[in-house]
């Protein structure tokens, strides 16, 4: 294509070329293994750059958490340089090139790649040739996502080479897609999710035109897969930008598609005591990533979806279920709603049940039941979920307080808290009706 015959919003710019001396990324932030397969392919005869991510995270002085490169060379030809390495993927094959844990991704240039999940076609007509696959180093900018993540580092000459006014907009802290944005979500309404984590991670604005349509075309989300769904939640809210994250998929209006029972229950709890407890919940989630300790999946979706839980909670017990069974059959349905939506592993799902099931049981003070309390394999995380409702709303001190004693002395605790009430229900923070608390009697 020539300049002239390319349209007047072609995403394609002049090619800029940022000289070491400007942008400032050293070889020196980069992964050495990175480094070793962008020389070897250079070596081989063939362009070879880092791209994405990590050199937009390098530019802003960020750690990148992996290191894509892309090339010319085809994956055959790349296997060909490297003992080390394997194809991967049947339509668009990648190449990995292996060094203990660290993985280097190095991809083809490919043109309109579509989406990225790899399995939606594109809409040729079921004609996949491979020639149609692969393409130059511009058309592999322009079917990328944002701008800023369509900037090339190369290793011959140590510049960034921008072909659609990626570097600007890092500069000016904006995440702009490349193309018209709303053919770019509709390609690929994941896109969406995409902006806001991303805005959330980097501090970034999302650029009007950008922003513009997602509220509108936030249904499409519910189209995409949900395995998919389920990966970018977690990346949405297990690395360290939680609540960013969740403040900006709220304010343009993707949480109703992504947590639809959450959102009900945030919208009808008037007192806001739900989304305090929530945004507590994810506040620390961001505090424990920032400390560098764990966090698990389970844990994350008992916090957002437990606006849902104590919901549906409150609306069995006002129809006259019993507590203990409508606890169950609460955790039940929005675990089903809620996959429908984003796919949820049983292996996460059930233990997010049992810290929800698990909460009326802090009330419990009988000898048996704490000590059997005490050694359930989910005590520590329903502990931890209970000092989050603690926190979020000044109740449950008592409780909490009580825990805390017996896991270190149980039988001093108990000496302490008499033999007393066996509450059944859950005491949700929710509009549940407050199930009644007896009066635990004190022996004089
Ligand atoms: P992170 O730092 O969170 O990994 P990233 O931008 O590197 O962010 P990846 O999912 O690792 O995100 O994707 C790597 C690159 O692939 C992106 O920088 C972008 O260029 C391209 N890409 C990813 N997803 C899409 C998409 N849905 N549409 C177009 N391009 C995409
Ligand atoms: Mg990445």
């Amino acid at each position: 294509m020539t300049d002239s015959e390319r349209s007047i919003d072609s995403p394609i710019h002049e090619l800029r070329v940022i000289p070491r001396d400007v942008h400032g990324v050293s070889r020196k932030q980069m992964s050495p293994n990175a480094l070793r397969v962008l020389y070897r392919l250079r070596e081989g005869g063939y362009g070879a750059y880092l791209v994405g991510g990590a050199v937009r995270d390098l530019l802003i002085g960020g750690h990148p958490k992996d290191f894509d490169v892309a090339t010319d060379a085809t994956p055959e030809q790349v296997k060909a340089l490297f003992r080390n390495c394997r194809l991967i993927g049947r339509r668009f094959r990648l190449a990995h090139v292996v060094y203990g844990r660290e993985i280097i991704e190095v991809a083809t240039f490919r043109a309109n790649g579509g989406d990225d999940d790899g399995d939606r076609q594109t809409d040729d007509g079921g004609r996949l040739l491979r020639d149609n696959i692969y393409g130059t180093i511009e058309d592999d900018a322009v079917r990328r996502d944002f701008t800023a993540n369509a900037l090339y580092y190369a290793v011959e000459d140590f510049s960034v080479r921008d072909y659609v006014g990626g570097y600007a907009d890092v500069e000016a802290r904006l995440l702009r897609l490349i193309g018209e944005p709303e053919a770019r979500y509709r390609e690929d309404p994941v896109r969406m999710l995409r902006a806001a984590r991303l805005a959330a991670k980097l501090g970034f604005t999302i650029e009007p035109a950008t922003a513009e349509p997602i509220a509108r075309l936030a249904p499409l989300l519910a189209d995409a897969s949900p395995a998919r769904l389920f990966e970018e939640t977690l990346k949405m809210f297990l690395a360290g930008h939680a609540v960013a994250s969740f403040e900006l998929l709220e304010a343009h209006g993707l949480l109703p598609v992504l947590l639809p029972e959450t959102a009900k229950a945030l919208a009808s709890n008037s007192s806001g005591a739900l989304r305090r407890m929530l945004l507590q919940g994810l506040r620390n989630t961001d505090k424990r990533v920032a400390n560098d300790e764990p966090v698990s999946p389970a844990f994350l979706y008992a916090v957002l979806l437990w606006p849902a839980y104590c919901r549906t909670l409150a609306q069995l017990q006002a129809q006259g279920v019993h507590p203990a069974e409508a606890q169950r059959r609460a955790a039940d349905r929005v675990t089903l709603h809620q996959v429908e939506r984003v796919a949820l592993p049983r292996r996460f799902s059930l233990p997010m049940q049992e810290i929800w099931l698990l909460q009326p049981r802090f009330s419990q003070r009988q000898r048996k039941r704490v000590f059997r309390l005490l050694a359930h394999p989910r005590f520590r995380a329903a502990f931890d979920f209970l000092e989050l409702r603690l926190a979020a709303s000044d109740s449950h001190a008592e409780d909490v307080a009580f825990w805390r004693e017996a896991q270190q002395e149980p039988s001093a605790a108990l000496a302490v808290a008499e033999a007393g009430d066996a509450a059944e229900a859950v005491d949700g923070e929710g509009d549940a009706p407050s199930p009644r608390r007896r009066r635990r009697r004190r022996r004089s």
